[in-house]
């Protein structure tokens, strides 16, 4: 360190703190006073001598770079997940006219993304790419909350350094972590990250936002003891009752999402992860009260959380115009039908999904399917499977005249422009997950009839528990391969002989469509049709946790042989779907 003037000029040493004062409790090596005086035993300074040592200190003043950084940091990593849609968009289109100009660019890279990203080690772990994009993320912030010194100043110079650049970071991320989840919202919009994914991003970014906030309160927490007793930081310090009001919410809502208590207390998870929500706004604009210009991070929340809310607002009034009463047929013992005539106007597509409030049945709750028909089918078209709560009570709900219906949605967008340029794509469904493959399928054959797709092989697996289950697309699927298209189907039952022999209707699998019995060998499966025409090849999955893993893991490893041209394929890419949120 340079020579440093003091404000009544004694020049300290090169190396000496410019917070000496605070440390010799008033006094210069030389034994002149300091211009302060004493609080609770403590030195404390006259301003000159506290911006002297704040100015060689990690400055107040500059601590808003930590929650710049923080945001720089994310817009260039989702600003790189939008390139990465872009390009896969234009690859696509190239293919769709015939050009290879995408094909040959980034090909090796691309294919190299995807054997690290697609896989999954464990069903509590994200996706091996999500879990990368965290930890690069967790090291980017450490490293500049830790990495800088000091982390405290003496006594009566000022709020802990730690405690700043950590409460900027979580301050940083709330905009991100409101925004995520969010079903329609612009930066989905723009990189196509899937409902999975941000809602992944959503559930780790407050893990983190409560860490920061941890380490910030603690370290406010230790500056405050050092200085004055806790009851008189307490009762004089505003920022202290504040902050824990506010992190009380944040807590709250982080511990009530954990995956064992929202599966089990969904609804009233969701109302009180709301009400969380609201009071964590709340309470931050109160604690950060526009410090440094601080509330700029909780206008950006406001704005993106409101007009988000507004816009679903308004699908919903739109959707009460256009489809406003749905019919309600069991299936069969597990499932049920649940049909919305829509009028012109009404616009949705394969894969995507709806959130629905039946008023008669369960006002207060909404719940997300699948819709299983086409818009040429002119209707809307759900099949629910019945679990424990809301789906149990639908098919015994006696709802017989049309019931009016809140509709949410649609949802999920999925990049079928993608699946339109592959040469061959293989579609892996389990049991009800078949509500969103099969309508995907039936797109793309609809799409190849119009030589609007590239598709010459397509085949799908479907795995059901009992054969009955495959009665919901059965016509469907006998038209398409009366068709002559260039279709396989293979159905594989997992229930042992004698379980689905119980309540089975034999009639409903001729034939032409005996089952295997056991689950099907996806590996081979993905390799096989990676290794059926040249050109793009597409896998789509939704089904159980199990089935959609081991396809993910599949796909990635299947990329090794991509890039050592083992197979036709140039490219394979995913899409997968767990129904869960
Ligand atoms: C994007 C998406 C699409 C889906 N599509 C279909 C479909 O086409 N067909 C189908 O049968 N099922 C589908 N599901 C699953 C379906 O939403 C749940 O099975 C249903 O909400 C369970 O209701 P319940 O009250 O009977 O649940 P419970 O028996 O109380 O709980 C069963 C499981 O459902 C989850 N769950 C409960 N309520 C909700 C809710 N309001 N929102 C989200 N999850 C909830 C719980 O976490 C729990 O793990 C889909 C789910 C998602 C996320």
């Amino acid at each position: 360190m340079d020579h440093l003037e003091t404000p009544i000029n004694i020049t300290l040493p090169p190396g000496m703190d410019p917070c000496i004062l605070g440390f010799t409790n008033g006094t210069y090596p030389n034994g002149t006073k300091g211009l302060g005086n004493f609080k609770f035993g403590h030195y404390n300074p006259a301003d000159p001598e506290w911006e002297l040592c704040q100015l060689h200190n990690d400055y107040y003043y500059n601590q808003t770079k930590y929650g710049l950084y923080t945001t720089y940091f994310l817009v260039v990593a989702f600003a790189l997940a939008g390139f990465f849609h872009a390009f896969n968009w234009l690859d696509s289109y190239g293919r769709l006219r015939g050009s290879s100009f995408g094909i040959k660019m980034l090909r090796v890279p691309r294919a190299a993304w995807r054997a690290l990203s697609y896989g999954q080690i464990h069903s509590y772990l994200p996706t091996n790419g999500t879990a990368l994009f965290l930890a690069i993320a967790w090291s980017f912030m450490s490293a500049y909350c830790w990495g800088i010194r000091p982390y405290y100043r003496p006594p009566n110079y000022g709020s802990s350094p730690l405690g700043l650049r950590s409460e900027f970071i979580a301050t940083a991320l709330v905009p991100w972590i409101y925004l995520l989840p969010m079903k329609h919202n612009v930066l989905r919009s723009l990189t196509r990250l899937t409902i999975e994914t941000a809602q992944t991003l959503h559930k780790w970014f407050g893990w983190f936002c409560l860490f920061f906030s941890l380490v910030h309160t603690i370290a406010q927490t230790i500056r405050a003891l050092r200085q004055a007793p806790w009851t008189y930081t307490y009762a004089h310090n505003v920022y202290y009752r504040t902050g824990f009001a506010a992190l009380g919410p944040l807590t709250w809502l982080c511990f009530l999402s954990i995956p064992w208590v929202r599966h089990r207390f969904y609804e009233t998870f969701y109302i009180l992860h709301l009400v969380g929500a609201l009071l964590f706004v709340v309470f931050m604009y109160l604690h950060l009260d526009n410090d440094l210009g601080s509330w700029s991070y909780m206008h950006a929340t406001v704005v993106l959380w409101g007009s988000a809310l507004g816009y679903r607002l308004l699908l919903v009034a739109h959707n009460g115009l256009h489809a406003p009463r749905a019919v309600v047929k069991p299936l069969d013992e597990s499932t049920t039908l649940v049909e919305i005539p829509t009028k012109s106007g009404f616009k949705w597509s394969a894969g995507q999904f709806y959130w629905i409030r039946f008023f008669s049945i369960r006002p207060l709750s909404s719940h997300p399917f699948t819709v299983a028909s086409l818009p040429t089918d002119g209707h809307l078209a759900f099949i629910v499977r019945t679990m424990s709560g809301f789906t149990k009570r639908l098919p015994n709900s006696k709802v017989t005249a049309p019931s009016r219906v809140w509709l949410d949605g649609p949802y999920g967008t999925v990049a079928t422009k993608n699946f339109y340029a592959c040469s061959s794509v293989l579609f892996v469904a389990g049991g009800s997950g078949a509500t969103f493959v099969v309508p995907l399928m039936i797109d793309i054959i609809q799409k190849k009839k119009a030589e609007q797709s590239l598709c010459q092989k397509i085949h799908l697996v479907w795995t059901a528990k009992c054969q009955t289950e495959f009665t919901w697309y059965l016509p469907q699927l006998r038209a398409l391969l009366e068709d002559g298209d260039d279709v396989e189907v293979s159905l594989h039952i997992t229930q042992s002989q004698e379980e689905h022999d119980i309540g089975a209707d034999t009639k409903v699998v001729d034939t032409q469509w005996v089952p295997a019995v056991g689950r099907p060998n996806i590996e081979s499966l993905v390799h096989g049709q990676a290794n059926t025409v040249a050109g793009k090849t597409g896998i789509v999955v939704c089904g159980p946790e199990g089935m959609v893993i081991d396809t993910r893991n599949a796909v990635a490893g299947v990329q090794l042989d991509v890039l050592s041209r083992r197979v036709l394929a140039d490219e394979v890419e995913l899409i997968s779907e767990l129904f869960t949120l």
